[in-house]
C-alpha cells in the first residue's frame, strides 16, 4: 500500500469541484497526482499491470490513450479492473470520443482544437452529459487553432487562454460545467503565464502540466519550475508530470513537487548536507541508504544526513532524527542533540532502530511502499 499524505495549508484558488470517478478535483480536495500509461491500450493485461504500478506508486488517476477502435473496446475491461479512475484521451477522431463515453470511463480528455469543429464538440458534450462524465478541455500549444495562432503571432499565453475560453463558451451554452482545464506548452514561462491569466477568468479546476518536458532530470526540473511556481500561488487542482520515462517516475516527481511546494506531504522528508572539506563520511552513500529506509515511513518527519559531527547535528537541529559521523564513529541525533554513538559500520542499523522508536513514540509506524514499473511517458 502506498504512503498516506497530509494535506498542507495555504491559500488556494477557489475552483468548482469535478468528481472524476470518486476522486474530486478542485475545491478543497487534495491536489491529485496522475500519470498516463504508455502501453498499447488494446493490450489490456500490460495496460492494467502498468496502471497498478502507477497506483502502487501513489497515482490517484490514470489516463490511457484511445487512438483506435481496439483501444475503445479495451476500455470496458480496463475500467472494470483498474484500482483507480481511468481517463480516456482522444485526439482527432470524435467518433472514438463518443464511443469511449459509453465505456464507463471516469473522464474524457479532448483537445477541442483537433476534434473536428463545433458540431462534433457539441455531440461529445451531449454524450458526456447523458452519461454524467466530466471532460477535460486540454489546450495544447502545438495544436492551437490556426486563426488564433495568427492573431497572436504564435502560441502565446493569451492565445492559449482564448482558445480554451472559446471552447468553454460552447460547453457553457449547453449548460455543461463539469469541466477541468489544462493549458499546456513545452515552454515553462508560456505555460505559467497562461494558467495565471486563466485563473482570473474562470472557476473551473486546473490540471497542471508542462507538456513534453523531456527525460527524467530535465523534465523533472522543468516541471518543478512551472508546476511548482503555480502551486505556490495556489493554482492547480491535479498534477501530471510528463517525462520521457517510466510513468512511475512521473508519479514520484509529481508527489515531490507537491510536497516541496507545500501543498501535500507524503511521508518523511530527507535533508542532506552538500558536504565540504570537513566531511568525514560518505554522505552520498549514506543518504541513499537512509532515503531507501524512509520510503517505508508514512509519518511526516524530517530526517537529516550530515557529513561531520562537529557541525552536522547543529546545522540540522530542525530534523527529528539525523545521522552523522566518520568511517570509524557514527552518531544519531534528534533535534541537534546526539542521542547515540556507534561504530561506523553499525550506523545504518542504529538509525533504523532509532527510526522505529521515533515512529512508535508518535504512534505511527512505517508502511511498505511498493514501487515497480517500466516503460516511458507521453505528453
Ligand atoms: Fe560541511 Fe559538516 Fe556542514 Fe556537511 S555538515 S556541509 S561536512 S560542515
Amino acid at each position: 500500500m502506498r504512503k498516506r499524505d497530509v494535506e498542507m495549508e495555504g491559500e488556494r484558488r477557489s475552483a468548482r469541484t469535478v468528481n472524476v470517478g470518486g476522486v474530486v478535483i478542485g475545491g478543497d480536495a487534495p491536489i491529485s497526482v496522475q500519470s498516463m500509461t504508455n502501453t498499447r491500450t488494446d493490450d489490456v493485461s500490460s495496460t492494467l499491470r502498468q496502471i497498478r504500478e502507477i497506483h502502487n506508486a501513489g497515482g490517484e488517476l490514470v489516463r490511457v490513450a484511445v487512438p483506435d477502435r481496439g483501444a475503445v473496446s479495451a476500455l470496458t475491461r480496463i475500467t472494470a479492473d483498474s484500482p483507480i479512475p481511468v481517463v480516456a484521451d482522444v485526439h482527432y477522431r470524435y467518433e472514438l470520443a463518443l464511443d469511449a463515453l459509453e465505456q464507463n470511463i471516469a473522464k474524457l480528455r479532448i483537445n477541442p482544437g483537433n476534434i473536428g469543429g463545433i458540431d462534433r464538440l457539441m455531440q461529445i458534450v451531449a454524450r458526456a452529459r447523458e452519461n454524467s462524465i466530466p471532460l477535460r478541455i486540454g489546450v495544447n500549444a502545438a495544436s492551437l487553432e490556426k486563426g488564433i495562432r495568427e492573431k497572436y503571432g504564435g502560441a502565446t499565453p493569451e492565445a492559449l487562454v482564448e482558445s480554451a475560453l472559446n471552447h468553454i463558451r460552447v460547453l457553457e451554452r449547453m449548460d455543461y460545467f463539469d469541466v477541468v482545464i489544462s493549458l499546456k506548452a513545452s515552454d515553462v514561462p508560456t505555460t505559467y503565464r497562461a494558467y495565471r491569466f486563466m485563473a482570473g477568468k474562470v472557476d473551473y479546476p486546473f490540471h497542471l502540466g508542462i507538456t513534453e518536458a523531456g527525460p527524467p532530470q530535465r523534465g523533472t526540473i522543468k516541471s518543478a519550475v512551472g508546476i511548482g511556481a503555480l502551486l505556490m500561488e495556489g493554482i492547480g487542482d491535479t498534477v501530471r508530470v510528463s517525462l520521457t520515462s517510466d510513468p512511475v517516475e512521473e508519479i514520484n516527481a509529481a508527489r515531490l513537487i507537491l510536497q516541496f511546494a507545500g501543498r501535500r506531504r507524503f511521508g518523511a522528508e530527507l535533508v542532506a548536507c552538500p558536504t565540504c572539506g570537513r566531511c568525514e563520511i560518505d554522505v552520498i552513500k549514506l543518504a541513499a541508504e537512509v532515503e531507501n529506509i524512509i520510503e517505508n515511513v508514512e509519518k511526516p518527519i524530517k530526517v537529516a544526513v550530515m557529513g561531520c559531527i562537529v557541525n552536522g547535528p547543529g546545522e540540522a537541529r530542525d530534523a527529528d532524527l539525523g545521522v552523522s559521523g566518520s568511517a570509524r564513529k557514527g552518531v544519531i541525533f534528534r533535534h541537534g542533540q546526539i542521542i547515540r554513538r556507534v561504530p561506523g559500520e553499525q550506523l545504518i542499523e542504529a538509525f533504523r532502530e532509532e527510526l522505529q522508536k521515533l515512529c512508535a513514540e508518535t504512534g505511527i509506524g512505517g508502511e511498505k511502499n511498493q514501487r515497480n514499473g517500466h516503460n516511458s511517458g507521453f505528453q
